[in-house]
């Protein structure tokens, strides 16, 4: 069995990745999304572009023949080659002296080899078991920062390639997007590494599957989602609950409060203490739980007594002078590419109750540099509704119209008195209500109240991914797929609009 660098990696992102990806049951994974493959394509290309500055050998060796790579990389090693691009190291896990971990070994114990294929191994001065010279490792990583993860795998390169050429590398390098060269602290990450590998080492050799932790930052991208969320929703798990982190979940574990049912009749003063559940973060987290474990809505500042307080009151009739009928409304939703910078498409859904009217319209760059031009356009469409409130979901839309107006050097009365005409019904929904959700997103909001998107598959990703597409082939169609996909966000947020003013007006009348 092989330990490599990218396990390494994977391991320190998500431990159970790791696992499930020796493991687990190749049947339950995805196939890569159309999004995650743009940024397997986006690193290759930038790998590219550096590795063009470099006058390199590659191993040459047949195609997955990996023990024929580690000799032809060392046979290129050996006769002091200046950079070698692609190559692979090995050795055997006894030869590496890791920190003591409390193992309980299985019967199907496996012997364990690290395999590492640095991007670079660049020739230095020095003394080596090849002769007066040495190698350094080098990574090439499509990141703005030099991430711990980067650096663990840089020294894991370090101490495999120290073995090979009996002789320690000075440094390990990183070449990072934005920052350029960064030298990695071989002292400081070498023991880290060690410890790391230890474990992963243990976690494999004894199959022992980690605990399921869905957090959306590290899981939206993983190929074992769907499988891992059905784990999840199983066993009620408290990962599910919106506000419950890691770190909160490590502290309920202390606390014995692991299930849903527990979570929901604890008393929110025996979490306050800790930090991580102090400014009201644990009596939130307790009436999430109660709002899934009943299945039920509550009022963000309800006591448990069921009794609505004044403070509610004035909570719930201040949050609902911004949901007012007007007689006409706009809803707001831009889509963009973060990676150059680019707001691609504005949509508004203008909502005109005078006319019982519900029309949509698009301001779309289908060049870059029409960004400026829609811009206008937008501008145009919202002006001839000087007073009529325009609803959005989250802050991004706020944040890019005073962006847009600082690029594009807009007149002061042009932007600056629509920011008092938006309304973030994000910000409403969680100020006001307490939803048995997974999340407060958009997509998962307005499904709970019944909306459908009419392409299932379609979201923010799907759709830079098609822009993408649509620049490098001209098919229409993408564009076709992002409008729709922009004009359903408008209706999902027209959606929970009428929603939300009814359900708190109703709450209103029972008082
Ligand atoms: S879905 Fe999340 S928890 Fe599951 S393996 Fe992937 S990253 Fe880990």
């Amino acid at each position: 069995m092989f330990i490599t660098d990218s396990q390494l990696l994977s391991y320190q992102r998500c431990p159970r990745k790791a696992f499930l990806d020796i493991h687990g049951d190749f049947r339950q994974q995805e196939f890569p999304s159309d999004f995650l493959l743009k940024l397997i394509r986006d690193s290759l290309e930038f790998k590219s572009s550096i590795i063009s500055n470099y006058n390199y050998q590659i191993p040459d060796y047949p195609n997955g023949n990996l023990i024929a790579g580690v000799k032809a990389t060392e046979s290129l090693m050996a006769v002091g080659v200046d950079v070698i691009y692609k190559g692979v190291l090995m050795t055997q896990q006894s030869a590496i002296k890791l920190p003591p971990q409390n193992s309980i070994q299985s019967d199907n114990f496996l012997s364990i080899d690290f395999v590492s294929y640095p991007d670079l191994l660049i020739k230095q001065p020095g003394y080596s078991s090849f002769g007066d010279w040495l190698y350094i490792p080098t990574d090439i990583k499509l990141s703005k920062r030099p991430k711990l993860g980067y650096q663990i795998v840089a020294a894991f390169h370090a101490q495999i390639l120290a073995i090979i050429q009996k002789s320690w590398p000075k440094t390990a390098w990183l070449i990072l997007q934005k920052k350029g060269l960064y030298k990695v602290n071989l002292e400081q990450r070498i023991q880290q590494m060690q410890e790391i590998i230890s474990e992963l080492t243990v976690m494999l050799q004894n199959s022992l599957e980690p605990e399921v932790f869905i957090s959306r930052q590290k899981c939206n991208l993983c190929t074992w989602y769907s499988s891992c969320h059905t784990v999840a929703k199983s066993q009620k798990h408290l990962c599910l609950l919106p506000g419950v982190t890691s770190n909160r979940y490590a502290i309920l574990k202390r606390l014995n409060l692991t299930t849903l049912e527990s979570l929901s009749k604890a008393n929110p003063d025996d979490l306050k203490i800790y930090p991580e559940f102090a400014d009201g973060v644990g009596i939130q987290v307790v009436k999430q739980a109660k709002s899934v474990w009943e299945n039920k809505i509550i009022l963000r500042n309800e006591k448990f007594t069921g009794k609505l307080e004044s403070q509610v009151l004035q909570i719930i009739n201040y949050q609902l002078t911004k949901l007012v009928d007007s007689p006409v409304e706009l809803y707001f939703d831009i889509e963009a590419q973060p990676r150059i910078n680019l707001d691609y498409l504005h949509g508004v859904l203008v909502v005109d109750k005078r006319y019982n009217t519900e029309k949509f319209y698009f301001h779309l760059a289908e060049n870059p540099l029409d960004e400026e031009l829609i811009w206008h356009q937008f501008l145009d469409l919202v002006w001839k509704y000087p007073i009529a409130p325009i609803y959005h979901f989250c802050e991004y839309e706020i944040q890019t119209v005073k962006k847009l107006a600082k690029l594009y050097k807009t007149p002061t009365y042009q932007w600056k008195p629509l920011l008092k005409r938006f309304v973030d019904l994000h910000q409403v929904v969680t100020k006001t209500i307490t939803l048995p959700i997974e999340s407060y997103a958009l997509k998962n909001i307005a499904r709970w109240l019944g909306f459908e998107w009419r392409n299932p598959k379609a979201n923010g990703a799907q759709s830079i991914c098609w822009y993408e597409e649509w620049l490098e082939t001209g098919d229409r169609s993408l564009l076709d797929a992002i409008v729709i996909y922009n004009e359903d966000d408008c209706y999902a947020t027209y959606y929970i609009k009428k929603w939300l003013s009814k359900f708190l007006e109703e709450q209103l009348k029972k008082k």
